[in-house]
């Protein structure tokens, strides 16, 4: 997956305000914050979207979301949060590597546009 600009922030090819990383995930800042806290947390290990996501990935699955909570504990928008994950071009994802959005620092309403 050398095209793929998540890839590339993984291995430290392109330039990315990490806030977290390990063997297994990464965290970054958006490039286009849609909030005052918008960091993108990634499998480093491809995954192009949720629908591509198998059982052996449910492990990888559940440390972005540790992930997510020491992040958001550590930008200190414990208090209230929001996870997105968009799949597929119809729900809004423009980058086919699996990530999922930490929206924090202001208030969100129900139901998303
Ligand atoms: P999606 O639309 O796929 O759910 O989210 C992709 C997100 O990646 C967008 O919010 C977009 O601003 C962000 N993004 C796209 N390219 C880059 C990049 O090169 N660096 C960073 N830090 N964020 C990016
Ligand atoms: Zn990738």
């Amino acid at each position: 997956m050398s095209e793929c600009i998540f890839c590339a922030i993984v291995r430290g090819e392109v330039p990315a305000d990490i806030v977290y990383q390990d063997e297994r995930v990464t965290a970054f800042y958006d490039i286009h914050p849609a909030a005052p806290v918008h960091v993108l947390i990634v499998p480093n290990a491809h995954i192009a979207r949720a629908a591509d996501v198998t059982p052996e990935d449910a492990a990888v699955v559940g440390e972005l979301f540790v992930a997510a909570r020491r992040v958001a504990e550590t930008l200190e928008v414990s208090e209230g949060y929001r996870l997105v994950v968009n799949n597929g071009r119809r729900a809004g994802q423009s980058v086919f590597h699996l990530h999922l959005h930490l929206l924090g620092g202001r208030a969100f309403t129900w139901p998303p546009g």
